[in-house]
């Protein structure tokens, strides 16, 4: 274990663009200590405000990128969350035309909610936090824009990626450039509104390298099971990427047929949504340790 390296929010970035040059080189099994500033970029700070006013090329911050020394192309970057702690003031907002309901969706409003320990206030309602990182991620050869997720992680706004978890990315160019950005202090599965309750903060966490092994998507690994983050343009498509990848998973780790194993995703293997509000939704699936342990998991969703 290395010393606790700090990335401070000044250092962001708006793609993941291997050519954006790094603001941290780590060694593996490094500690990080990241800072990040809201997904708006810390622009709005009270109600009076809304989306209108923003200057959008700050929109999706993310801090970084950090390079990790040994990561080439081809292997999985691993990040544990040890921790993330936010700031206590938030702020949810809606974008005209943007959500799960664009069409009833006209006008831009912020509400500004109070994080108070493990709960977070929105207009006198009390919710229980549940802090996570929506933005997570590595540079990738399409240089996505921060607020896109795909197979390189980024925007993938799903609450399962909080402390205690371990996400594995595919690294594509040495050094991995991880950029984490974007926290919530809470946010419900779909993101309906198009934002989460979006607050500054930062996370503790550890990245290593595992040679050889980047997998085809993002994979979040809780306590008791895997999941793969898959995020297409329309819903429908990536479910059935979903799918069509925990089958494959399930036959190569557990040494089925397609049909046997299609039949025992069909018993075994949960489908959740994560969002359907960015640029591509993100839908996961739910693969029990149970059934296929975290390390046979990684070697059978690999490239
Ligand atoms: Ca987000």
């Amino acid at each position: 274990m290395q010393g606790l390296v700090k990335i401070a929010s000044d250092k962001v970035f708006y793609r993941f663009d291997p050519e954006t040059p790094p603001a941290a080189s780590v060694k593996p099994r490094s500690l990080l200590e990241v800072q990040c500033l809201d997904a708006l970029g810390n622009q709005i700070t009270s109600e009076s405000q809304s989306v209108e006013g923003i200057d959008w090329n700050r929109v999706n911050p993310a801090t970084g990128p950090i390079y990790i020394e040994g990561a080439e192309k081809g292997d999985a970057l691993a990040v544990r969350i040890l921790g993330i702690e936010t700031e206590e003031r938030g702020i949810v907002v809606t974008v005209p035309n943007e959500g799960a309901l664009p069409h009833l969706a006209k006008e831009a409003r912020t509400r500004v909610c109070r994080v108070l320990g493990d709960f977070v206030e929105f207009m006198g309602f009390r919710l229980k936090a549940r802090k996570m990182i929506g933005v997570i991620g590595v540079a990738s050869p399409e240089r996505p824009p921060t607020g896109v997720p795909g197979r390189h992680g980024g925007n993938l706004d799903t609450r399962l990626i909080t402390t205690g978890a371990t996400v594995y990315l595919p690294v594509m160019f040495d050094g991995a450039l991880l950029g984490i950005g974007d926290l919530h202090a809470v946010m419900g599965d779909g993101e309906v509104c198009v934002a989460a309750c979006e607050v500054p903060g930062r996370v503790i966490a550890e990245v290593d390298v595992i040679k050889g092994l980047a997998p085809s998507w993002p994979i979040v690994e809780t306590e008791d099971a895997c999941y793969l983050l898959v995020s297409l343009e329309g819903l429908e498509k990536a479910v059935q990427t979903a799918v069509e990848e925990a089958v494959k998973i399930l036959s190569r780790a557990l040494n089925l047929n397609w049909y046997d194993a299609y039949m025992l995703a069909s018993l075994s293997v949960d489908l959740e949504l994560s969002q359907l509000v960015d640029p591509r939704k993100t839908v996961r699936v739910r693969v029990p340790k149970t059934l296929v342990p975290t390390e046979r998991l990684l070697r059978a969703a690999s490239l």
